[in-house]
């Protein structure tokens, strides 16, 4: 049986990150759906774990082969996700957690209907801007003014998601994702074509 698919988006600085990372340690059928970019690394960014990082003309091309999913332009860079990758990871039976922004969520759910949708919500706009200037590596002052207006606009997606998660304390954040997670995996949908012969039904 396939695995889930789990799509989460946040307005920048919200903590998805953080977030992701915490959930994947804790659960070895996570996997995390590595996507395409053309932006540089962050510091601590581990190429092939966080992005493939690769070039603007290597992106143009899986376009045009038809090889992402989905992708996007925006903060001038690409974002995209793999086909084959995504595929064969879901085929192997992992669940899979994708780290979209809307315009993607929505295009990765029109391929995938069952997939389920979470939106991460900071407290509030305020702790946003504190926690996207204090991230580590920062952002420059022109970066942060684009994210922060890219990120008042992400949140009027939140409506169209599955799921809310509004990240205050951490540890109760992951919990909420964690029982998202549970709940999703214990749905009749899924368990009862693997059940039902143990019943001889
Ligand atoms: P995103 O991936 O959404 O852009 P990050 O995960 O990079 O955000 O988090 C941005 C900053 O906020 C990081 O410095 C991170 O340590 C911090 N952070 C994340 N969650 C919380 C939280 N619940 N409380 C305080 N700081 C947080
Ligand atoms: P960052 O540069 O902070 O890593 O990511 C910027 C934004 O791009 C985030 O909102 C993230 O969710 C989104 N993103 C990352 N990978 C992809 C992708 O493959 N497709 C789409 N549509 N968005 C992505």
């Amino acid at each position: 049986m396939p695995g889930e698919i789990f799509i989460i988006s946040a307005p920048s600085g919200a903590g998805k990150s953080t977030l992701i990372r915490a959930l994947l340690q804790g659960d070895p059928r996570l996997r995390f759906s590595i996507s395409c970019t053309t932006r540089p690394p962050r510091p601590g960014e581990t190429p092939g774990q966080d992005y493939f990082f690769v070039s603007s003309q290597v992106f143009r091309e899986m376009i045009a082969g038809n090889l992402l999913v989905e992708w996007v332009e925006q903060f001038g860079h690409f974002y995209g996700t793999s086909r084959e990758w995504v595929e064969s990871t879901l085929a192997a039976d992992y669940d899979l957690v994708f780290d979209l922004e809307p315009r993607g969520a929505r295009r990765l759910r029109s391929q995938f209907p069952e997939a389920v949708s979470i939106f991460i919500l900071p407290p509030d706009p305020e702790a946003l801007e504190a926690r996207l200037s204090g991230r580590p590596g920062g952002l420059d002052a022109a970066e942060l003014v684009v994210r922060l207006e890219q990120g008042r606009r992400e949140l009027e997606a939140a409506g169209w998601y599955d799921f809310l998660v509004i990240n205050d304390e951490l540890p109760q954040a992951l919990a909420h994702l964690q029982a998202i997670i549970t709940a999703t995996r214990c749905r009749t949908a899924r368990l009862w074509p693997l059940l039902a012969p143990r019943y001889r039904l």
